[in-house]
């Protein structure tokens, strides 16, 4: 099947609307994507007629709602390719997944001294909870730079691990500077546990959990084009063998007494309290859409517009784009002799044009490019070469005001 982005914009309502009087120009789907009239509909559905909470009733509604919630790790397991469907667990987003393999997994397993690699890349959610155990547990935190194109070759993540490495933990996709991490390469060269943050790469490109052998993967529904709050972790059911709890509460537990609690199997031992039922609802659905429209033609329409892009770019001298790596996907952060990142932000608004403007969640590669902001344009299936075009026009117009 042919990608046919005029039909994909018509799936989106609010790229019909007008922002400052000009028709929108959206540019920020690596922070959040639009959603798509059926995960609209689907939302609206759930709540209007199929709504009640979930593994809870015996009665119509709640098994209705549980069998809708439920038929939704099935299809994130068909998405990531995952071997079984127990071993995707919801969550709130990436942030939440990556906590939970921080709390649950690698917490109770790192003693001071032991080390876990990450990159340079990473996003604060693949940052911080890290930090928690070097703060609490003496875990090292062992850091791989980026190449000066921005690219992060797989042996130089393998160089970095050592005897007392615990623990990989890297992007698939930069949300700076778009470059795609060769997480299987990364995943074959180690008996180390890998977690890949798929944030964004789950986004534009075809993932295969199988596939790159890794231990964890996570994905957030927002930027799919579902809702905020959906989103997944896979674990493999050999590393959820070996992980506590995380938080407690109720639909984890398999009996509670006074003196004493054991826990349901997994996924739900992972999954406390009432989850965001019609959030994960809404995210099945986009799912569903993404792959019917197929991830193979996504990545192959998306890879024109990265070129056409990154042309159009270079044409303008006066612009550094961070990060020019061979494999990357459609993701620009720019800088600009004379004019802060929020100045190009704020006159770019002024023309219906939606960029992000800051650090972007990423200040450990702002501080290896030197840099306190960039001005992140951030494509999506959605957006075709007249966006690129709207863009580079509104910079031109940025460096006539700031000269
Ligand atoms: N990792 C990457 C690469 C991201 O781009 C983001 C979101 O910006 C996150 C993690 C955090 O995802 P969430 O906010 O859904 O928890």
């Amino acid at each position: 099947m042919s990608f046919d982005p005029t039909r994909v914009r018509a799936d989106f309502p609010i790229l019909s609307r007008q922002v400052n009087g000009r028709p929108l120009v959206y540019l920020d789907s690596g922070a959040s994507a639009q959603k798509p009239q059926v995960v609209i509909d689907a939302i609206g559905a759930a709540y209007a007629g199929e709504y009640a909470n979930v593994h809870r009733g015996l009665h119509f509604l709640s098994n209705l709602a549980t069998d809708n919630y439920e038929r939704v790790r099935a299809i994130i397991a068909r998405f990531l390719n995952a071997p079984h469907e127990d071993e995707v667990i919801f969550t709130t987003g990436t942030t939440e997944a990556i906590n939970l393999v921080s709390y649950a997994f690698a917490a109770p397993r790192l003693a001071p001294g032991d080390e876990i690699v990450l990159s340079v890349l990473e996003h604060h959610a693949n940052i911080v909870p890290w930090h928690f155990l070097r703060e609490r547990q003496g875990v090292v935190l062992k850091w791989v730079e980026p190449e000066p194109d921005g690219s992060l070759p797989p042996e130089k993540v393998l160089a970095a691990i050592g005897p007392r490495t615990r623990l990989v933990a890297v992007t698939h996709m930069s949300n700076v500077t778009g470059t795609i991490v060769d997480v299987a390469a990364i995943a074959r060269g180690t008996d180390v546990p890998v977690l890949v943050d798929g944030s964004q790469a789950a986004v534009h490109m075809p993932v295969d959990v199988a596939a790159i052998g890794c231990d964890f993967y996570a994905i957030t529904g927002h930027k799919l084009y579902g809702p905020s709050g959906s989103g997944a972790i896979w674990i493999s059911r050999e590393r959820q063998a070996e992980m506590r709890p995380f938080i407690g509460g109720g639909d984890m537990i398999r009996e509670v007494t006074r003196d004493a609690v054991t826990y349901a199997d997994p996924p739900l031992k992972f999954e406390a309290g009432t989850p965001g039922i019609v959030n994960q609802i809404g995210l099945g659905v986009a799912l569903e859409y993404l792959m019917d429209l197929g991830m193979e033609n996504i990545a192959a329409y998306e890879a024109t517009l990265r070129d056409y892009t990154r042309d159009r770019l270079r044409e303008l001298n006066w612009i550094d784009v961070q990060g020019d790596a061979p494999h990357k996907g459609a993701i620009f952060s720019l800088t600009m002799q004379g004019a802060h990142a929020h100045d190009i932000s704020t006159v770019l608004d002024k023309r219906g044009i939606a960029v992000r403007a800051g650090t972007h969640c990423a200040m450990p590669l702002m501080q290896h490019y030197g840099l306190t902001a960039t001005a992140r344009a951030s494509f999506a299936m959605y957006n075709t070469t007249r966006d690129a075009d709207a863009l580079i026009d509104g910079l031109v117009f940025c460096r006539e005001l700031f000269g």
